[in-house]
């Protein structure tokens, strides 16, 4: 044993309860494996099925009412906090913004350590396409996996929070970037990465060795450029489904959430992401399936090889990537036992696959959906609908390119036998009218999905979110619950016949799993980003949640969030830690605040250069600002900035990176020309909220 591995023994011995000494769990493929011991919290989805279950049944429908705050800490300097803590033995760990990992004792509520990769330092021109946000972390055997925006994984000490190892996993030069969790099997830590919208990218994963960091095996999901060569059979296979000269575009398919071990048959899961760039009509002119886009792909896990895939979205056009969790659970269907992979992506459909030979088993709409009737049961494929693919210049569909399901994992009750997903009923315009794919080229460092976005989006009062009850065998509905806003969080089922989950509106509720009635709510001071876990520590159960506003519908979507008020630095980032005899009061934090938008009358707005300044900002600005400049909170509302009125301090920020380490890129390339045509812009976008919030919209 390495003296270091020793140390980590050893002081996890150390840390056991009240000065006894507690055996150390040791956290291997069979301890996370382990669906049936609920005082830790070992992987990304609890354990390798990722049903996000815990048998703990302390805490039930019956006494939730006693649950209160056991203590919490308060995380200055803290912003997206979306990620799933681990806990093992008493300590609880997370990943916070940028990548820095904190690890926190729960018998005292005492930070042990952070570790800090300086993620912002290592980001190069990645800044302009990542977010500060991170979904998890993985441990095995006294090692913390991480990975970092900027394409790097971590191995650090648990008990110290030293790095052990750092490799680089993406060509720096390339707008790759993580924010998914890596996931542990068999001393091999995998990652993938994401980053489509911004460049000509390759999705893959890569399996490093847990000790070394050096590389195991990697799988790339689309096929590259085939006057190459193909790394095997598998990528041939799949070229034969695209068309043109796809690798110029790369193809996309990034690996950027989901993946699932299955110990029962030794594979890697991989949910695949969308295309790069999103409209097919230019990445793939003619058609095709395009494998492995939104797709589920199973690979050996000890060799990285192709097993079998179901592609959710054949050719795909929406970005309707498949890159949700997939649930692992045994399932009684027609009297016969069907070992079963649960997947909700984007598209809309809840697809049953028996994992053993990736076949589909079922798939039914889970909400609103237009771009497809239903999914053909003897070919698997989907029926799609005609101008689906606004093959007429637009057409406006359900889902939008957020999804009825995103990110925000689901979780299966083995007692009740449903999953629990947070939905999304929103639609999406999809035009490409005026761009000709033939001249269209990929963007470096810029947003570009080769679609034309709605670039003047202003602020939505949107309730369209729903937690959704599904029973996976018969394919229906149980029950649902409404919810506030659009961007809710994942979910925590339990066996005290409890599902938990966070809402938009800074609140965190119980609901009876069985029936979804409400039985218990709590006010934490801002909206909820995170799934909440559970776990145990010395006889006693705890509910922790991190609270930080983050993602995808905060950053570039905050027309659809704004409506909550949970601005841009205003409210306090906190981990809360709840008990059925909590008695501590949490303090208050400060309550919603609005942009108020600067009409700065005596700008005389010229109507060419606000366009000109439209197209800038959506290239340069909309990963962070949002799109029509409405914040949803990630960084501040451009349309009530003063700096953006000032010419030099609009450069300085701008041109001269001086908030870089607040996580603003500067855009050395942009002219004066450029930043007054993004000012009319701001003008007019901050005009047209002035106007609407005097007319009362
Ligand atoms: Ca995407």
């Amino acid at each position: 044993m390495h003296l270091a591995s020793t140390m980590a023994v050893v002081a996890a011995l150390l840390i056991g309860s009240g000065g006894l000494v507690t055996a150390a769990t040791t956290v291997d493929g069979t301890a996370i494996a382990d669906e049936k011991s609920g005082a830790n919290w070992l992987s990304y989805g609890r354990t390798y099925s990722e049903q996000r279950y815990s048998p703990l049944k302390q805490i039930t429908a019956a006494n939730i009412g006693g649950l209160g705050v056991a203590w919490f800490m308060d995380l200055p300097g803290q912003k997206s906090l979306l990620s799933t803590p681990l806990v093992v033995d008493g300590i609880l760990y997370f990943s916070g913004s940028y990548s820095v990992v904190f690890a926190i004792d729960i018998r005292t509520g005492k930070k042990l350590w952070t570790y800090d990769p300086k993620t912002i330092d290592a980001a190069g021109d990645r800044l302009r396409v990542m977010w500060d946000s991170n979904r998890g972390i993985s441990y095995w055997k006294g090692r913390i996996f991480v990975a970092t925006a900027d394409g790097r994984l971590n191995a650090i000490d648990a008990a110290t929070g030293a790095e052990i190892w750092s490799t680089m996993t993406v060509d720096p030069k390339l707008p790759y970037f993580i924010n998914g969790a890596p996931r542990v099997f068999n001393d091999k830590v995998v990652i993938g990465n994401g980053g489509t919208e911004w460049g000509p990218l390759r999705g893959y994963v890569t399996a490093y060795d847990t000790a070394t960091g050096k590389q195991v095996w990697r799988f790339y999901t689309v096929p590259g450029n085939p006057a190459d060569g193909f790394e095997d059979d598998t990528q041939a296979m799949a070229a034969k489904t695209w068309r043109g000269e796809w690798w110029k575009h790369g193809g996309g398919g990034t690996v950027w959430n989901g993946l699932t071990y299955d110990p029962q048959f030794n594979r890697i899961y991989l949910g695949t992401g969308n295309g790069s760039p999103w409209n097919q009509r230019i990445r793939s002119p003619g058609g095709g399936d395009n494998l492995f886009l939104c797709a589920v792909v199973a690979l050996d896990a000890d060799t990285g090889k192709y097993v079998w895939h179901y592609q959710t979205t054949p050719g795909e056009t929406w970005d309707y990537n498949s890159n949700m969790d997939m649930v692992l659970a045994d399932l009684t269907i027609k009297g016969k036992p069907v070992k079963a992979l649960l997947h909700a992506p984007k598209n809309g459909f809840f697809y049953v696959i028996d994992r053993a030979t990736g076949k589909l088993v079922s798939a039914e709409k889970i909400g609103r959906v237009t771009w497809a009737e239903r999914v053909d049961a003897k070919t698997g494929r989907p029926v799609e609908a005609k101008g689906a693919r606004y093959e007429d210049g637009e057409e406006l569909i359900y889902p939008s390119a957020f999804g009825v399901h995103n990110w925000h994992a689901m979780s299966f009750n083995p007692d009740t036998g449903l999953v629990y997903i947070p939905t999304i009923d929103v639609p999406g315009m999809f035009s490409d009218k005026g761009i000709k794919p033939k001249l269209w080229d990929s963007p470096s460092f810029q947003f570009d999905p080769g679609v034309d976005l709605m670039r003047d989006d202003l602020p939505l009062k949107i309730d369209a979110g729903a937690l959704v009850a599904w029973d996976p065998v018969k394919q229906q509905k149980v029950w649902e619950q409404k919810l506030p806003g659009v961007w809710n969080p994942g979910t925590l089922t339990t066996g005290g016949n409890l599902v938990f989950e966070g809402r938009t509106d800074g609140k965190l509720l119980a609901y009876r799993a069985t029936d979804g009635i409400p039985l218990w709510s709590t006010d934490v001071g801002l909206g909820v980003s995170a799934p909440p876990i559970t776990f145990e520590v010395d006889g006693k159960q705890y509910v922790a949640l991190l609270t930080g506003w983050g993602g995808a519908g905060v950053s570039m979507a905050g027309a659809i969030t704004a409506q909550h008020g949970w601005a841009y630095g205003a409210q306090t980032r906190r981990l809360i830690v709840y008990a059925l005899d909590g008695t501590t009061a949490l303090p208050k934090s400060p309550p919603p605040q609005f942009a108020q938008a600067l009409a700065q009358d005596d700008f005389k707005v010229d109507a060419m250069q606000a366009e000109q300044g439209s197209y800038l900002f959506l290239k340069n600005c909309v990963t962070c600002h949002g799109g029509g400049a409405v914040s949803g909170g990630y960084a501040p509302d451009l349309r009530a900035s003063q700096a953006a009125v000032y010419d030099e301090a609009f450069k300085e920020i701008v041109v001269g990176g001086s908030r870089r380490q607040q996580g603003m890129p500067g855009f050395k390339e942009l002219s004066d020309a450029d930043l007054k045509a993004m000012q009319h812009y701001l003008r007019r976008q901050a005009r047209k909220a002035t106007t609407a919030a005097q007319l009362g919209k």
